[in-house]
């Protein structure tokens, strides 16, 4: 995957993908944390540098919701979307709602080639909802 795309394999990056992979929405920090579970001497220039590098070569995809860090994710191409939680914060992954990427077809394009649509829905997560509820 990684020579796909002209990147060199070195085990921070290939730490990197497997962190975000197993746990999507990842922040830099979780990263660093499951990448230290295995490699204990990394240094956090290198998850920092192997996040950048990832994200730019297209095998991460990072997203950063107004009020939250930076959160990165393998999940990357289909254009989906992200619900978040205003309370906990928590992410989750939404599909477009009208089908194969058809958020691209803005419906005035003002001539740009389009190619990512970033739509973020916000509300409360069953968990938050239901203390608010009970509370
Ligand atoms: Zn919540
Ligand atoms: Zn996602």
């Amino acid at each position: 995957m990684l020579r796909g795309v002209g990147l060199r394999v070195t085990r921070p990056r290939v730490a990197v993908l497997i962190a975000t992979h197993d746990q999507p929405h990842a922040d830099t920090g979780s990263v660093l944390g499951s990448v230290r579970a295995g490699l204990p001497d990394v240094s956090q220039q290198t998850v920092y540098d192997a996040l950048h590098a990832l994200t730019t070569a297209g095998l991460l995809r990072r997203i950063q919701p107004s009020g939250s860090v930076a959160r990165y994710e393998t999940r990357v191409g289909d254009n989906h979307h992200h619900v978040v939680c205003r309370s906990c914060g928590v992410i989750a992954d939404v599909d477009c709602a009208v089908g194969e990427a058809a958020c691209l077809s803005a419906s005035d394009d003002h001539g740009f080639s389009i190619d990512e649509a970033e739509v973020t829905y916000w509300g409360l997560c069953p968990e938050c909802s239901t203390t608010a509820n009970s509370s």
